[in-house]
């Protein structure tokens, strides 16, 4: 992932912003405090900061949440304070993969957000959470901050692929893996979020 110099500075007034900008070392994995708050400032910005969410730091399994309390591996929006969780073993099952598929989990859970606030999409099928995938995708895309790279691109897909699941008839199903693959990367191309509906 690389950031977006320019725009970067319009948009957040944080210390991540590297000096040399031609240098490699912005290419390299950036740490998980840099990917929340940028895919979070980059997303709000899209949303023309309206019904922002709140969007914590990684919890460890057992700690406190505005919903219940949070158990391992997992990452949610909780509606009871508008507000987006992720476990510390999460963010670091994303980083098998790379800093992106971080921003994607982000993206995801910022898409239930929206899909909340503003009343569309919300019946927690399975089609639901395909849309936060796609969204997430578009996120990914659209945000003005944040450079995705092939690798990045890949590593978001292989992410995607591999929380799909076949529990077709559980409440839990989020879609399978060509599903879910195929939902993120429909958002990571299109050029406008109504794609995803
Ligand atoms: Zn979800």
């Amino acid at each position: 992932m690389k950031i977006n110099i320019v725009k970067t500075l319009v948009l957040i007034s944080t210390p991540i912003i590297s000096f040399i900008i031609n240098n490699e070392s912005i290419a390299q994995e950036w740490h998980p405090d840099a990917v929340i708050q940028s895919m979070y400032a980059g997303v709000a910005y899209i949303h023309g900061y309206k019904a922002i969410p709140r969007v914590y730091r990684p919890i460890p399994p057992g700690g406190r949440t505005g919903c219940a309390p949070m158990i391992a591996m997992n990452a949610f929006y909780c509606k009871l304070d508008h507000s987006i969780y992720i476990s510390t073993d999460m963010v670091k099952f994303a980083y098998r993969y790379g800093d992106a598929a971080l921003a994607y989990i982000i993206g995801h859970e910022y898409a239930h957000a929206m899909q909340n606030a503003y009343g569309f999409n919300q019946n927690n099928s399975h089609i639901t959470e395909l849309q936060a995938d796609c969204l997430s995708g578009f996120y990914m895309k659209a945000v003005p901050n944040i450079v995705f790279d092939q690798r990045d691109i890949r590593e978001i897909q292989a992410l995607a692929y591999s929380i799909g699941d076949h529990n077709v008839w559980s409440r839990q199903h989020h879609g399978t893996p060509p599903q879910r693959l195929k939902a993120v990367t429909i958002g990571m191309s299109a050029s406008h979020p109504s794609a995803c509906f």
